[in-house]
Formats: C-alpha cells, structure tokens, sequence
C-alpha cells in the first residue's frame, strides 16, 4: 500500500470514531493542534535518535526473510512461532512467504534472520509447560468448585 493510500484509509477509519489529540496518526491525518504536532515532533525525534543509534526501518527486499523462514519451517519451526519469538507481525510474515510481499522493514528482517529453531524450541518447551501448569491449576479449580457445591447440596438436604 503506498502512503497516499495508507494515509486515506487511516483518514477514513479516524473519521469513524471521535479525534485522539496527542497522537501521531492524528496529526497525519487532520488535526494540527499543539497536542498533535507536539505529538508528531517527539515521534521524529525520537526516530532522528535512533537512526543515529543505527536504528533503520528502511525497506529492505524480503528475500533473505523467506530463504530464512523456509530454511527454519524444514526444521519444523513456522512463521507463526518465529513471529512471536521475533515479536513481529505474523501477517507480515505469512505474506512474505507467500510472496506477496516483496520488502520488509530492516529491523523486520533483523529481528527474524536472529531467530533459530532452537531458540524457538526452547520457547515452545516453555509455553507447553506454562499450558500444562494453566491445566492443572484450571483442574484443581474445577475440582474445589464442585465439591464446594457438592457440600452446599448436601447442607441443603
Ligand atoms: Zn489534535
């Protein structure tokens, strides 16, 4: 999407709800009150900063980001999980394997070519205790619960 066409469509979903001043995409769009452009002005300094740290969100072609979401989902590791452990979109992801979409952000596809499958293994082990310990907590809640109601039954006979 370019940015003329982002910017309408971000005009069109704002028109919809009452303004938020004090907000970047506010400022773009329609309002130019002091909240906003303070809004906007620490959002370019902010950027200014960290491109000086060497920050760049410059696009990048999305081609070493596919080789290396194909060369992790041999491994049995999916966009999804890499996503989640690079803290990137998903949807971005899945287009870029599909190969609709041809660019990615630098940090984009820093942040993925850092991931390995067993980085995300490890994670995986993680969530999959976190889930059995969540079942076993939920389990003993179920358990309380209807004894409870057991002995409030039994109390009423
Ligand atoms: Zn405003």
């Amino acid at each position: 999407m370019n940015t003329e066409r982002r910017i309408s469509t971000l005009k069109e979903t704002l028109s919809q709800r009452p303004l938020e001043h004090g907000k970047r995409a506010t400022y773009i769009t329609v309002c130019r009150c002091l909240q906003c452009r303070a809004a906007n002005s620490r959002y370019s300094c902010e950027r200014a900063a960290a491109q000086q740290e060497g920050d760049c969100r410059g696009l990048v072609p999305a081609d070493k980001t596919r080789q290396h979401l194909q060369a992790l989902s041999k491994k049995g590791v999916g966009y999804k999980s890499v996503a989640e452990a690079a803290g990137v979109s998903k949807t971005i992801l899945a287009r870029v394997i599909w190969g609709k979409r041809l660019h990615v952000r630098a940090n984009t596809e820093r942040a993925v070519l850092a991931i390995t499958a067993e980085a995300v293994a490890d994670e995986g082990y993680f969530d999959r205790l976190q889930l059995v310990l969540h079942q076993c907590r939920d389990g003993l809640l179920r358990a309380m619960l209807r004894s409870a109601r057991r002995g409030i039954h039994l109390g009423d006979a």
